[in-house]
């Protein structure tokens, strides 16, 4: 595996494979990395000829400033893991190399996808999402990007970003990977203790018994059940059980028993934020 730490020289790189007609697929992360990341590395490598993955905890998608400075950070282990699989580059650049002096934030225009779900509860985090993509796409410039259907609402952003901005970019959503508990991986679980993981599991059993559960009618007092049980179990909050329309995210408070819908939920536990969503039909 090769490591690039300087974005022109990547960038030299990356331009020699291309026209040598090698595929590119792009695997971006922010470390801390577990099982998940490494499925997108493994997919990439089935469907590219060339897989590069980054690793920068970007400043600027964090609406929570601790968040940011609790982020786990385990790089030795990281290169270590890519090593072992089938990575062949790794761009680990600094804020500098993303963010030089200089740099002028674009504004994208995310319409709702900006308003619902984590759009509301982490004000102005796609943006900083769409900041540091962007950035990452035009350094990179890979035929195929691998994201995590984990994020389900960030798969659309990205999709936006790609079409606002017309990069040649195709995206690939990888499945999330789980724990034989349900929960899905996460760099954040990292931030929870044995018992804490233990009862996280809950988030992926209240999606899945929601699931099956579901008729078409009112679907909110399905939600309203999961996030009271999870209040129950201990969760300290909850931001959002939600059930939205999967190709939109828009909230479904009716469901017809044809229009495709995805379950989707943020709460807390011991001070750390989860996300999870399951498609329902
Ligand atoms: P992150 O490091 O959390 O920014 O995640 C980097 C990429 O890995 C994103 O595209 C995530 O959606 C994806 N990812 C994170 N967790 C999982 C998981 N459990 N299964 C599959 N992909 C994941």
């Amino acid at each position: 595996m090769i490591l690039f730490k300087k974005s022109d020289e990547l960038k030299k790189y990356l331009i020699k494979k291309t026209a040598e007609g090698i595929s590119i697929g792009f695997v971006p992360t922010m470390g801390a990395l577990h099982e998940g990341h490494l499925f997108l590395v493994r997919t990439a490598k089935e469907k590219s000829g060339l897989v590069i993955t980054s690793i920068f905890v970007n400043p600027t998608q964090f609406n929570d400033q601790q968040d940011y400075l609790h982020y786990p950070k385990t790089i030795d282990q990281d290169i270590l893991l890519l090593e072992k699989s089938a990575c062949d580059v790794l761009f680990l650049p600094d804020v500098q190399e993303i963010y030089p002096s200089g740099y002028v934030a674009n504004h994208y225009a995310l319409g709702s996808l900006e308003t619902v779900l984590e759009g509301k509860y982490r004000p102005g985090h796609f943006q900083g999402v769409c900041q540091v993509v962007d950035r990452l796409l035009a350094i990179v410039m890979p035929s195929t990007l691998f994201l995590g259907q984990k994020d389900y609402q960030q798969c659309m952003v990205i999709e936006r970003l790609i079409d606002l901005k017309q990069y040649a970019t195709k995206l690939y959503v990888v499945p999330t990977m789980r724990e034989n508990s349900g929960l899905a991986m996460s760099s954040r679980n990292l931030r929870l203790n044995e018992q804490d993981r233990e009862k996280a599991a809950a988030i992926h059993a209240g999606l899945t018994h929601l699931k099956s559960r579901l008729q078409p009618g009112k679907v909110q007092p399905l939600c309203d059940d999961v996030a009271m049980s999870l209040l129950q179990a201990g969760f300290e909050k909850v931001d959002y059980i939600s059930i939205a329309n999967a190709q939109t995210l828009e909230p479904v408070e009716e469901w017809d028993g044809n229009t495709a819908l995805v379950a989707l939920a943020a709460v807390f536990l011991s001070g750390v934020r989860l996300i999870d969503n399951i498609p329902l039909t």
